[in-house]
Order: C-alpha cells, then structure tokens, then sequence
C-alpha cells in the first residue's frame, strides 16, 4: 500500500492498518465431490463455454425469478478475486455484480487500495458471487442453490487462477468455508482454499451492503484489505490448468 492509497483511505475516514492473527482453515472446495450443474462437464469448459452455460442455467429454483443471470465482471487476467452472496434488484437487471449502492461503496474501496473491476493483472480483480441467480426478495441463497452453482464458481476459480480471494459477507464465507462461523471470528487470519490442486489464500471481510448500515466497521474492512494486501505479496499465481 502506497502512501497515496493511505491518503486516499485517510480521506474515506478509514484505517487503522492491520494486525495479522495466525490462523488457518481449509475451504469447503477441499472435501466436497464436484456437484456438475446441468448436466455438463463444467470442469473443462473455457470461459466462453461457461458463461453461455450458466445464462441458459436452470439447475435450481432460482432461475424461475431472474431477470438476467450475473456471471461475473471484471479482466479474466485479474490476480484478485472477489466473491458475494447473489445479484441484488439492480444486479439482475443489468447482469454485473455489485452495481448499486453498495456496488459503488466496494468500488471505492477497491481504488483506494489500487484495485479495480477494469484493470488487469496484479491491480486487476474479477468479482463474482456464489449464486448467478438472484434470490426472491434479495434472501439469502439457500443450501441447495448453492450447492447446484458451485461447479460455476468452482471453474471461474481454476480458469482465474487468483493469487487472492476475499470473500464478501457471511453467506459467502460460511459457503466457501464450510462454517458457520460469524464473520467476527473469520476475518484478521488468512483462510485456504483448495481448488482444483492450488491452494489459494483467502480473507474474509464485511460485506458492503453491511458497511452501508455499519460506517463503523470501515477500518476493518480497511485492515482486512491491508492483510491481504500483505498476503498477495507473497504470494504466486498457479500453473495454467
Ligand atoms: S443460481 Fe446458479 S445453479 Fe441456480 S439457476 Fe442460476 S446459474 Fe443455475
């Protein structure tokens, strides 16, 4: 972090910077037998393939009230990855991740770190959720919508091949984890998660929507995005796969 992001993240009203806590748990990736979503091989498909299978989608229930799926945004040569819960009202209506209110407040926080939707490589970050789908009345998504878009996110991961992951509220967490930990007790460490034979590390961190009703909470998501910032430096993409 350069001392023109600090001055940047000062004028936000956000900070302090971060402590590590050693600690480290295995994502839910590791254990669980790949689910295959429609019926086809998603674990080879290339992006294209992935994209034009997910927007003809139906594998669960939430494709009966989506307007349009929400594949993912953002350079397919990004080193960072974000990942949320689920398209909002405004996210099913455009097909992009996070382009409302909060969309706009993790923007922000993602250019005062040097980061960016539409840059590239090691400034460059690719977000997308956990469900395509949105779910009715903005709930959270249930297990078995989760468990039937996996196999997507799964494949975005391995065709990504981010060096970092942060991972945006409770419900992405517990989902990537494999917890039901509270968001408190997940975040400050760095977490793995083991994709496709790489092990990729990973932060937990309040959700934007969240800070909107907690302003609060902004130095720690400002200390969660110190940490990972620290742990990208050291850390290295995986082989092409
Ligand atoms: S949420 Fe995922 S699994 Fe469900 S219909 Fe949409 S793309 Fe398919």
């Amino acid at each position: 972090m350069n001392a023109a992001h600090a001055r940047l993240w000062n004028l936000l009203g956000l900070g302090p910077l971060w402590t590590e806590r050693a600690a480290a748990t295995a994502g839910r990736f590791d254990a669980q037998a790949t689910p295959e979503a429609a019926g086809a091989p998603v674990g080879r498909m290339n992006w294209d393939e992935l994209e034009r299978n997910v927007t003809g989608c139906t594998a669960c229930g939430l494709c009966k009230g989506r307007t349009r799926t929400v594949f993912g945004v953002g350079s397919r040569d990004s080193e960072w990855m974000v990942i949320g819960e689920g398209p909002g009202a405004e996210e099913d209506l455009r097909g992009e991740p996070f382009v409302g209110q909060a969309g706009r407040l993790l923007d922000s926080i993602l250019a005062a770190a040097g980061l960016g939707r539409s840059a590239s490589g090691h400034a460059g970050v690719y977000i997308a959720n956990v469900v395509k789908c949105r779910p009715p009345g903005n709930r959270n998504p249930e297990p078995d919508e989760v468990a039937h878009c996996e196999p997507y996110l799964r494949r975005q991961i391995e065709l990504l091949r981010p060096r970092i992951i942060l991972l945006l509220g409770r419900v992405a967490a517990q989902a990537m984890i494999g917890t039901d930990a509270s968001i408190a007790s997940l975040r400050g460490r760095v977490h793995r998660l083991e994709i496709g034979g790489s092990s990729v590390p990973t932060i937990v961190t309040y959700h934007p929507a969240y800070l909107l009703r907690n302003l609060a909470d902004k130095a720690k998501v400002w200390a969660d995005l110190c940490l990972a910032h620290e742990v990208f430096k050291r850390s290295e993409r995986s082989p092409t796969r």
